[in-house]
């Protein structure tokens, strides 16, 4: 697609959220699975709920542009998820895994919350009207996320199993 036009630029930019929120329906349970803390599986399986309805928001949003919803490919997220898998196969103390699962959580919604500013102001530009309130709702729902990760990781993280797994650990990976 050649991106003459702010509206091909948006369109692309739908897609790749398209195929990162399609993704992230897959992850989330794996997520919420290997999370030990009960708040935490709590929050990955109340997002996998909002990230299902992201998903058909998105759907209303190409229906806007009588365009069929379509995915590309998004390797940031592919990455993201890829990077956190292995935090989620690691052994250890169960803190310290959360901790870690928590920053690759963080990491997918500053994503999201960077992908949906951006499509939420074009749809604003390209006169959507309603299309740009449905993404500025998903916008504070991942926001919304991010805050209660942040909240959790406070929570979670006993700060005597960190350092003490830091001394064991002294082992370093470069
Ligand atoms: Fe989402
Ligand atoms: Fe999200």
């Amino acid at each position: 697609m050649k991106l003459n036009t702010l509206k091909t630029l948006y369109i692309n930019e739908l897609r790749d959220l398209y195929n990162a929120e399609n993704q992230l329906v897959k992850a989330l349970p794996k997520m919420a699975k290997a999370a030990s803390s009960q708040g935490l599986k709590q929050a990955f399986e109340k997002h996998l709920e909002q990230t299902e309805s992201h998903v058909e928001r998105l759907e209303q949003v190409f229906q806007e542009l009588d365009e069929k919803p379509k995915g590309k490919t998004c390797h940031a997220m592919k990455g993201l998820i890829e990077e956190g898998s292995e935090i989620l196969h690691k052994d250890g103390d169960e803190s310290v895994i959360d901790a870690g699962i928590i920053v690759a959580a963080q990491k997918v919604e500053h994503y999201e919350i960077a992908s949906y500013g951006s499509v939420r102001t074009f749809a604003q530009l390209l006169g959507k009207d309603r299309s740009a309130d449905l993404l500025q709702t998903t916008l504070e729902e991942e926001s919304e996320t991010n805050e209660l990760l942040n909240k959790l990781a406070e929570d979670i993280v006993n700060p005597e199993a960190l350092v003490e797994s830091e001394l064991v650990g002294a082992s370093s990976e470069r």
